[in-house]
């Protein structure tokens, strides 16, 4: 891994190799049983690599106008959208962009569906009031949610003009969840799914990850087309689970009840699910065994700006290049400048180990946005 020290710090390095290996599953999946996969973009948005995303998958899915857009410009394919709420000046401009627009109530269908050009598919999110997430942060199904509709509302109401039905239930999940989620979906909302076309599963789906049960989810699919219909997924973390680095440098050591390192990368700033989840991010080359321990915190003002406690078989030391791991996913789109702490720039690891810089940040793009 010597290209960890071509590189100027911070910096996110998406490994294209890596990348390549999920799109190659996920292929995998849209083959073996005639779905259609979407990459979430609000989990990741490099659009230097859609094309290359865009030739082993079906499109992007959209949580408004610019991701929307973003997804037309740089993939093409279907884009689908959800949002809680649209409004008025960017659905038009929605409706000459999608192929997909999911209305998540009744009453935005109402508002809205007069101005559904003819040839954009319409779907309405559900609410199954059921998920396994645990972080009250990320459960679409918590008590008083303004995600979808729920059973009660659905079983009278006037549906005509859509064709389509979405959940998303789901966060880092293995198949066996999403059984459970459908078991529940086709008891509460399945005496109705014959006036549709497609079901969207959501995201949440861990496909990529090593235990994850490819076939179960598979049989999952197989359901639904059974009965019919068209079953998409739009996964986000599972397009680049593990694809991606971020490359800090040690800035200095110091003592204060234990050993405290100082990085030039932010959990507030280019990690927040660090702190949200909360999380500890692995780091390549720690041993949890090792004697020296070190709490790793950022270069700004916030005393809880600390990324987690490491062990290491050697001390760290200033000018050492630390290596987060699974830095491409909830990262780069989340990132801010708090403090004027600079953005990481953002390169590419081909399969050569040739790394291309695709983007650098500097004190205007600070500077801009205030
Ligand atoms: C967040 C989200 C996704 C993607 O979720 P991942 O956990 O990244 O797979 C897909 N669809 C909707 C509606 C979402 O809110």
């Amino acid at each position: 891994m010597d290209w960890i020290y071509k590189v100027k710090t911070p910096c996110y390095v998406i490994d294209k190799a890596r990348l390549i290996k999920n799109l190659e599953i996920l292929r995998g999946v849209e083959r073996a049983t005639d779905c259609n996969i979407l990459l979430a973009q609000k989990a990741f948005s490099m659009y230097e690599l859609y094309p290359l995303i865009g030739e082993y998958i079906s499109g992007t899915a959209a949580s408004g106008l610019y991701e929307a857009r973003l997804g037309r410009e740089e993939m093409g394919g279907e884009v689908h959208v959800f949002s809680p709420a649209y409004k008025d000046g960017d659905f038009a401009k929605l409706t000459r962009i999608c192929s997909h627009i999911v209305f998540n109530s009744l009453s935005q269908w109402e508002r809205f569906k007069d101005k559904m050009p003819g040839d954009i598919s319409a779907g309405i999110r559900i609410n199954p009031e059921y998920s396994e997430i645990q972080t009250e942060l990320y459960n679409p199904c918590c008590k008083g949610s303004r995600f979808g509709i729920t059973s009660k509302l659905w079983e009278g109401a006037d549906l005509t003009g859509i064709t389509g039905v979405h959940f998303h239930t789901m966060c880092e999940q293995n198949s066996d969840t999403l059984e459970k989620t459908l078991n529940i979906v086709l008891d509460k909302f399945g005496s109705r799914l014959n006036e549709f076309k497609w079901v969207n599963f959501g995201g949440g789906h861990h496909i990529t990850r090593e235990d994850y049960n490819i076939p179960l989810l598979e049989r999952c699919i197989k359901r639904i087309t059974d009965l019919g219909l068209r079953v998409y997924l739009e996964p986000g973390e599972a397009i680049a689970l593990n694809a991606g680095f971020l490359v800090t440098e040690v800035l200095d050591t110091l003592y204060n009840d234990m050993s405290i390192a100082i990085v030039d990368a932010s959990a507030a700033c280019h990690m927040p699910d660090v702190l949200e989840m909360p999380y500890t991010p692995s780091i390549i080359g720690t041993n949890e065994k090792g004697g020296y321990r070190f709490r790793i915190g950022s270069n700004t003002c916030l005393a809880g700006d600390i990324i987690g406690d490491y062990s290491f078989d050697s001390p760290l030391k200033a000018g050492e290049r630390l290596v987060f791991t699974d830095m491409a996913i909830y990262t780069m789109v989340k990132n801010n400048t708090f403090n004027g702490v600079p953005l990481p720039s953002i390169a590419v690891l081909h399969e050569n180990n040739e790394i291309e810089m695709i983007k650098e940040f500097g004190y205007n793009d600070f500077k801009q946005r205030l």
